[in-house]
């Protein structure tokens, strides 16, 4: 908004639109600087930022070509399945290609995913947080809509491809199976996957889990009356929907995650000859319960269990398509990240992960939102860095337009964007992040913030019974003061210090504050759910 500004008793039409649009810091005690009125603060790094573009220079002059991006989503997979993160062998389930990765990149452990499924994947591919576009839950058969979520949204993908990136979308997508809200009508050019989670393809044909329904002629004919689609799809961006296979047993569903491991390995083949550098989103289907081990690995755990097998498979999967980009010889331009859409649901235990804390998915305590995070880049990223600095997966957005060469500063001015480029965090040997904040929501709700160790809950899932933080779990207000815990002394989120800490219980309901008027000045869409 332009505004006439006053310099010595004379009036300017001055053109300081951006700087009069930038909120003042909401507390004393962040490091995050506003660059403009719709854009999340970061925290100033400019000696890491010129260090991480003299990198990248030298790489693209060296290549003569934008680096090619995979990110690697694990449905469901718990902060401590992976072996670097305090799981693998010790839980009975060896993860070596994500622990090699990890160990040979950069293991970031305060990455941060939204509470469940949809609404991360919507954040990684869009870098707004799911309370503004509204796609806080699958778009399920039956809904009434006002609008299309996705309408008017832009996706990385869709940029990327625009900026001569070749896209795709391999695995599971969730986030709306209707016309218009497919990956390959959002700006993936490519798709081959399923548009649900693993246990809604299974559930018709389970009897052992779901006798009540398999074996009921009437119960089963009205749920599949309900018309939604069980299929494996192939999809393009020029309309083109196929379905490849459509699943009808379980044993069907467990061989998914080898076929789609199979069609990234192909096409990377194939895609590495071209011109065209690729933005690929490998997303499995395990480990999201009912887990059914492919015929391979049944029994491939030290476990036994078959979340335990899965977690062995999907590590293998990793590991094959790491093998595939270092035998076309692309891993060297291939930039890789490895993480979880949510924390483990431990309402299907023992087919759940394993989160060493509070809570699971559905909550936003740490067990619902602290995922795995892995960053590698072939001599890019320095191996063996660790770094505790916060990335929200929303960052992959930022960071994906960067390292595609996208002008971030070219995006509509007309929303407010929730990601932060974290490239510099990620390729200077010592970059520390630029992030302050990470939000916690609960589907429309505003349940927590994390700023630095700190953490403060304005809402709390209480689970009534262990491991039941959805099927009976309360969502409860905190009372006069927010509940505020130290993770560095207490990552388990039992003994609040508010009063203990009062500077930092002020700071961060200033900054809750912040956050909570961006949506004033930027409402969120009615959906008309
Ligand atoms: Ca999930």
């Amino acid at each position: 908004m332009m505004k006439p500004v006053l310099v010595f008793g004379m009036v300017l039409a001055a053109t300081f639109a951006v700087a009069d649009d930038v909120p003042p810091p909401a507390s004393k005690l962040s490091r995050a600087v506003a660059e403009s009125g719709n854009r999340q603060p970061a925290i100033p790094r400019p000696d890491q930022e010129t260090l991480a573009q003299e990198k990248l220079a030298a790489h693209l002059a060296e290549t003569g070509q934008r680096p090619n991006i995979v990110i690697f989503v694990v449905d469901d997979m718990g902060y401590g399945d992976p072996g670097a993160f305090g799981g693998g062998g010790m839980i009975g389930a060896a993860t070596p290609e994500m622990d090699a990765l990890a160990a040979e990149g950069l293991k970031l452990t305060s990455t941060y995913s939204q509470y469940t499924c949809t609404p991360t994947r919507a954040a990684i591919y869009t870098g707004r947080l799911p309370a503004r576009t509204g796609l806080i839950r699958p778009i399920l058969a039956g809904d009434t809509l006002k609008v299309n979520p996705w309408e008017g949204e832009l996706t990385s993908a869709g940029l990327l491809s625009d900026a001569g990136y070749h896209t795709m979308l391999v695995g599971k997508w969730h986030i709306g199976e209707g016309e218009g809200m497919r990956p390959h009508d959002v700006g993936f050019d490519e798709f081959f996957g399923f548009y649900k989670a693993q246990k809604e393809y299974t559930q018709a044909y389970d009897g052992r889990r779901f006798p009540d329904l398999v074996h009921d002629e009437d119960k089963l004919g009205r749920y599949q009356s309900i018309g939604s689609i069980n299929d494996l799809i192939f999809g393009l961006a020029d309309g083109t929907t196929e379905t490849v296979e459509t699943i009808t047993s379980p044993e069907m569903m467990a061989e998914g995650d080898r076929k789609l491991r199979d069609y990234t390995v192909k096409r990377i083949a194939e895609l590495a000859g071209g011109e065209q550098p690729f933005f690929i989103s490998h997303s499995f289907m395990k480990v999201h319960a009912d887990n059914f081990p492919s015929e391979e690995y049944v029994g491939a755990s030290a476990s036994k269990f078959p979340y335990r097998d899965n977690m062995v498979e999907v590590d293998a999967y990793i590991g094959d398509v790491v093998e595939a980009l270092e035998s076309a010889g692309v891993l060297e331009n291939t930039f890789i990240f490895v993480t979880s859409d949510n924390g483990p649901q431990m309402d299907s235990w023992p087919d759940s992960g394993y989160t060493p804390f509070r809570g699971a998915k559905g909550t936003t305590w740490e067990g619902g939102v602290r995922v795995p995070g892995i960053a590698y880049w072939k001599g890019m990223i320095a191996p063996g860095r660790e770094s505790d600095g916060l990335f929200d997966l929303m960052d992959l957005f930022d960071t994906a337009l960067a390292l595609g060469g996208v002008d971030a500063e070219a995006l509509p001015a007309d929303r407010y964007w929730d990601g932060i480029d974290q490239t510099s965090f990620l390729l200077a040997d010592d970059g520390e992040s630029k992030r302050e904040h990470v939000y916690n929501w609960l589907g429309a709700q505003l349940a927590a913030m994390r700023m630095r160790e700190y953490k403060a809950h304005l809402l709390v899932s209480l689970a009534q019974e262990k491991f039941l933080y959805i099927d009976m779990a309360a969502v409860v207000p905190t009372g006069l003061a927010p509940w505020l815990f130290n993770l560095y002394i207490d990552p388990m989120e039992e003994y609040p210090v508010g009063h203990r800490m009062n500077a930092w219980t002020a700071s961060l309901g200033a900054e809750l504050k912040a956050h909570a008027a961006t949506f004033a000045k930027f409402p969120p869409k009615d959906l008309g759910l």
